[in-house]
């Protein structure tokens, strides 16, 4: 199936060309582990999720990156103000080291928890701070590079001549009006490949370097990271959308005078998740993630339904009303499902309405990654009752594989439920509460309703009786 995606170097959707044809290796800017992820964050981890997901479902295999950034992140991605990981630990009182631990732990986690395939790889910025110094040797060799002393080495970005195509940048522009934070800069775009630690107070990362001790820049790991793991060319590089001005741009200036260009062949970036006042940021105070999610007893899948309803170019409202209407989607498929597995065995499955249903439903995925739609397509294979309960069972393995939502799990245990039959005192509590029922003692009722809910079962009223389901 011919995949298209939104190319934001060209502005338009393409067709995907791999380098070498069946394989796809993609790049995506982790987060920095100062820090919980939040739900925003893994709006952006899913869409990555999503894409590679795709290019599996359509015979590729995919060699995927995520950086972990645990140095050189600072508060202003225009390299001023203090470093996320030492605010992190100042923080929570532990060493710069621990907390990069922790919270590249808490990330796995939640990356899990909304069951994200893990990356191929998960290189950390500090592991890679050889291969680092080596681009800025090279870069310093081409002539892009200065000093500034007591400060760092920064890339002259008046040495690059297309600087800024990725944001469509007029660098004329952008040059002129713009207050320079850092007045020793020769450029407002220039950055820095090196900071030199301060010295009057000691820094817990720091390594030595040509130029002196200090640490990298923020946009240097990515270069370094992404071509060691990929090779100096590769397929695609994605990111949240406001990497595109700043920290894409500088991945571009940095890796295209030393490989040529293009360096990378598809630049795809993800809108935000939402709050009502803005964007969802660690710095806003108001963020959710998804630990919070279950403690607030919703299914993980109900926010991973949640995102496939809306498209990866389109910011998306984050809401608790949005979010119980996405989880009463969701468990309302899981109950089809299981409603399937109490009426399959009957008859074989088709094998050609398998074929039709199967690219039906890869068909908008792969056109731009349109995942809403192909949710439709699923809703209504559900539906069509010319299609046998093994025939849609059968999908569901290759509907879990696409968008992850572990509907197979979650309707399996419905059902395991929904067959285990309860034990004679829990019948007989039915039975008694059956009865307050007809002769209108409700409190009683509800009385044994609350017992039968304490022993672990829920009583439902079902036409002339009751039906007692195990909880989960
Ligand atoms: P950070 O840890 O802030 O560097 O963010 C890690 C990744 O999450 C980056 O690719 C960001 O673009 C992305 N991100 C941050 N906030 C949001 C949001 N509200 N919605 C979607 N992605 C986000
Ligand atoms: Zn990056």
């Amino acid at each position: 199936m011919q995949i298209r995606l939104y190319n934001t170097m060209t502005r338009k959707v393409e067709d995907f060309e791999p380098i070498v044809p069946g394989h796809v290796g993609i790049y995506n800017c982790g987060p920095t582990v100062y820090w919980d992820q939040h739900l925003g964050n893994m709006r952006t981890f899913f869409n990555s999720d999503m894409m590679k997901r795709m290019f599996l479902a359509n015979g590729y295999t995919v060699n995927h990156v995520m950086n972990f950034t645990d140095v050189g992140h600072l508060t202003s991605d225009e390299d001023t103000g203090e470093d996320k990981m030492e605010k992190g630990a100042a923080r929570e009182n532990l060493s710069v080291w621990d907390v990069a631990n922790k919270y590249i732990k808490s990330c796995v986690n939640d990356m899990n928890l909304l069951n994200i395939i893990p990356p191929t790889y998960t290189p950390r910025a500090t592991d890679h701070i050889k291969e680092q110094i080596e681009l800025i040797q090279k870069l310093e060799k081409l002539g892009f590079t200065y000093e500034i002393p007591g400060d760092g080495i920064y890339y002259d970005t008046s040495k690059l001549p297309d600087y800024g195509k990725l944001g469509g940048q007029n660098l004329s522009e952008l040059r002129g009006g713009a207050r320079i934070e850092n007045n020793n800069k020769r450029n407002i775009t220039d950055f820095a490949l090196w900071k030199f630690s301060p010295t009057d107070v000691k820094r817990q990362m720091e390594w030595d370097s040509p130029w002196g001790v200090g640490f990298p820049g923020w946009h240097l790991e990515c270069s370094a990271m992404s071509m060691k793991y990929l090779g100096d060319h590769f397929d695609i590089h994605s990111g949240g959308q406001e990497h595109i001005k700043v920290h894409h741009t500088n991945e571009i200036a940095q890796s295209e005078p030393i490989v040529g260009a293009p360096w990378v062949h598809y630049w795809v970036h993800w809108a935000w998740l939402m709050l009502r006042e803005g964007k969802m940021a660690k710095s806003s105070g108001s963020f959710f993630t998804v630990r919070g999610l279950i403690e607030k007893g919703y299914d993980p899948m109900a926010f991973r339904y949640l995102l496939l309803q809306g498209h990866y170019r389109q910011p998306m409202e984050f809401s608790f009303e949005s979010l119980d209407a996405a989880a009463a989607g969701y468990k309302n498929m899981v109950r089809k499902i299981a409603d399937l597995m109490a009426d399959s065995g009957q008859e074989p499955v088709n094998q050609n309405l398998y074929n039709e249903w199967h690219d039906k439903i890869l068909t908008p995925i792969s056109d731009n990654l349109k995942t809403s739609e192909t949710l439709v397509v699923v809703q209504d294979l559900l539906k069509d009752k010319t299609v046998n309960a093994a025939t849609k069972l059968a999908l569901v393995v290759f509907i879990d594989e696409l968008l992850g939502l572990q509907l197979r799990d979650r309707a399996q245990k419905l059902h395991d439920a929904e067959s285990e039959t309860a034990p004679k005192e829990i019948q007989e509590l039915a039975e008694r509460r059956l009865g307050a029922k007809k002769s209108r003692d409700f409190a009683l009722a509800d009385e044994l309703r609350a017992k039968i809910d304490s022993c672990g079962w829920t009583v439902m009223d079902i036409l002339g009786g009751f039906k007692l389901v195990k909880k989960q």
